[in-house]
Formats: C-alpha cells, structure tokens, sequence
C-alpha cells in the first residue's frame, strides 16, 4: 500500500457514527486502547469513554454533520449532530486525535491497556482487566511540556 494525500493506508481501519452520516478512518498508533473516567467524559459518553490514539491519521469519508465542540481550554470534542455518537477527542491543533474505540467497526484485536483519571472514577463500576491506572494530576503532568494548560 502506498500512502494518500500523507496519510499512511497500513493499519487504517473504518469507522463511524450510529446513523452513518459521519465515516471516516484511521491508523491507530498502537492496537491499544484506554478509557477516561473522568466527569466530562463519563457525562459526554453516557459511560466511561474507551479511546484508541491515532496520532494526526484521521481522514473522513463524510463529515457535513460533524460537530466539534469546544469543551476545555485544551481540548475539543466531535460527535454527529443527527445521531449524537461521540466520536473523538483532540487538542486544538488536531496534533493529537482520540478516536472512540466503539465507533471503529472491528475492535476484536485491541487490548484494553489503560485507565486515566481514576480518581474520578464513581464507585459503582470496577473494571477487572489488568491496566495501567493514571490519576488526573499525573495526566496533566504529561501534558505539561507541551501545552500551557
Ligand atoms: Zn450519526
Ligand atoms: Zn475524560
């Protein structure tokens, strides 16, 4: 496979929304994914958000309806406005793109890898896989260097 447009074809996978009218695909960075406890993630998802990090290789196949939301002063949200899936997390400048690990059509070959702002995470629900579990402070420490938070 040869590369389009500077976006590698190896390893891209399809995915999109409930109703279809957002498509799009993307190279995972690793066949990992991790979830985010935390409030805004768990009120935007109806659940704890499973992400799977694709670097910049997100190209769409049909995006009239989808919608960014502005949610942080880092970060943004995308979903589609007919159907309201969710659908990624970015920073601003699109450097780093999450995509949602349920809106990708085959998921069988990821492992669950990491869990991020644990001590967000409500009581209720305990997931049993082995992972890494970050608090929110230590996220933001990663982050630190490059944004201005
Ligand atoms: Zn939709
Ligand atoms: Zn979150």
């Amino acid at each position: 496979m040869n590369e389009t447009q500077g976006h590698s074809q190896e390893g891209r996978r399809t995915g999109q929304c409930l109703c279809g009218a957002v498509r799009f695909t993307a190279v995972p960075s690793k066949m990992e994914t991790g979830v985010c406890h935390c409030n805004m993630c768990r009120r935007w998802t109806a659940g704890p958000f499973f992400a799977v990090d694709c670097g910049d290789s997100l190209v769409f196949d049909a995006q009239d309806d989808l919608e960014i939301f502005r949610s942080s002063d880092w970060g943004e949200r995308g979903f589609c406005r007919k159907c309201g899936t969710p659908l990624l997390w970015q920073l601003h400048d699109k450097t780093h793109v999450s995509v949602s690990l349920t809106a990708f059509d085959e998921i069988d070959d990821m492992v669950f890898t990491s869990e991020i702002f644990i001590d967000e995470k409500p009581d209720i629900y305990t997931f049993a896989n082995e992972t890494k579990k970050m608090t929110g402070a230590q996220v933001f420490a990663l982050f630190t260097d490059a944004q201005d938070n």
